[in-house]
């Protein structure tokens, strides 16, 4: 049985690729690594009912384990190649493995991305995938490099993967233009957008990058620690969706755009010498992007209200702020 399922498993996710040299099907893989590329490497796991709802589509699934580990290797500027997906199942349930691998495939396919191993076992649902991709030598996009007086930006819109979380917990029976308004925030939630173009066009421009995993605060907070800088944002400035500016209040709006995790955006820095071309860069590939703010010397991020003011945070998140 459990043979079968790596056989669906590997026909749904078939990706031809010279540099694959052995693929699933023996004790492990064998890959090329292209003559002066670097290989970047990422592994995250999702588990059920703590990095997704227990009742998520099984489709869903398998894009977000992809997507959140594409996001790594966006956030170095690497071009993905191969993954490796770990599945912990309850059972041996045919029918959500073949959705689980549809949708893994419909993120791997446009990216050519190869499934060249990984492993299945029994217990709690489980999914571990682990990603590799190419960098050129010293190009990768570190957390460490940004300095005083570099721009601060983000791609795409903040908050509306935690706005969606939210509209799953509180289900509401609105079907008039409100639904579609929570089906967006949800499907930000569900599918997210790995920004791996944006990422690579960010080499040699963005001083340190990052992807927005666990909310804006804390993972630009990550890039002032290990670039021993502080950074001070403008709230007015983040950008936010319209879907979430409809359905929140402002202050609602900009406490997920702060705090809420899982957009899968790109947070950076330019320096201001590169900012104008970076932003042509990312309009020419239809990527949104926005200034937010600059880096300053200190520590920590600092959030300037409208009037000019800092705003008192509590930079822990979520739950501590509820
Ligand atoms: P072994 O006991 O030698 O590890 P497995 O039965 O675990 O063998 O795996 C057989 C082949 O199937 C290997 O090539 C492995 O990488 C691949 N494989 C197992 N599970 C998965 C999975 N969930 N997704 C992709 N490939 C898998
Ligand atoms: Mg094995």
């Amino acid at each position: 049985m459990e043979f079968r399922l790596i056989e669906r498993i590997r026909e749904l996710t078939e990706q031809p690729r010279d540099d694959v040299r052995i693929g699933i099907g023996d004790d492990a893989a064998v890959l090329a690594v292209p003559a002066g590329q670097e290989l970047v490497v990422a592994i995250d796991t999702l588990v059920a009912g703590v990095h997704f709802p227990h009742d998520t589509a099984a489709a869903d699934i398998g894009w977000k384990a992809l997507a959140v580990n594409l996001s790594d290797l966006a956030a170095m500027g690497a071009s993905p190649a191969w993954a490796l997906l770990a599945m912990t199942l309850p059972g041996a349930d045919s029918a959500f493995v073949e959705a689980f691998a549809d949708g893994f495939s419909q993120l791997a396919k446009p990216h050519r991305l190869a499934l060249v191993g990984g492993d299945t076992t029994r217990g709690p649902l489980t999914i571990s995938v682990a990603v590799h991709g190419f960098v050129p030598p010293g190009q990768a996009i570190r957390r460490d490099g940004a300095r005083v007086g570099d721009a601060v930006l983000v791609t795409g819109t903040l908050g509306d993967a935690a706005a969606g979380l939210q509209a799953l917990q509180y289900p509401s029976k609105d079907d008039g233009p409100r639904a579609g308004l929570r089906d967006f925030l949800i499907q930000r939630l569900n599918r997210p957008t790995p920004r791996l173009a944006a990422g690579a066009a960010l080499r040699k421009q963005a001083s340190a990058c990052i992807d927005v995993s666990d909310g804006l605060l804390a993972d630009l907070g990550h890039i002032c620690a290990a670039s021993g800088v502080g950074a001070e944002i403008e709230a007015v400035k983040l950008p936010r969706s319209s879907a979430l500016l409809e359905l929140h209040d402002d202050a609602t709006a900009l406490h997920f755009a702060l705090h809420g995790g899982d957009d899968y955006e790109l947070c950076f820095t330019v320096p201001a010498s590169r900012l104008a071309g970076v932003q042509a860069d990312l309009a020419r590939l239809g990527c949104g992007v926005t200034r937010i703010g600059r880096i300053v010397e200190g520590e920590g991020v600092g959030v300037v209200g409208s009037d000019g003011t800092r705003l008192e945070l509590d930079q822990r998140g979520w739950e501590h702020f509820a």
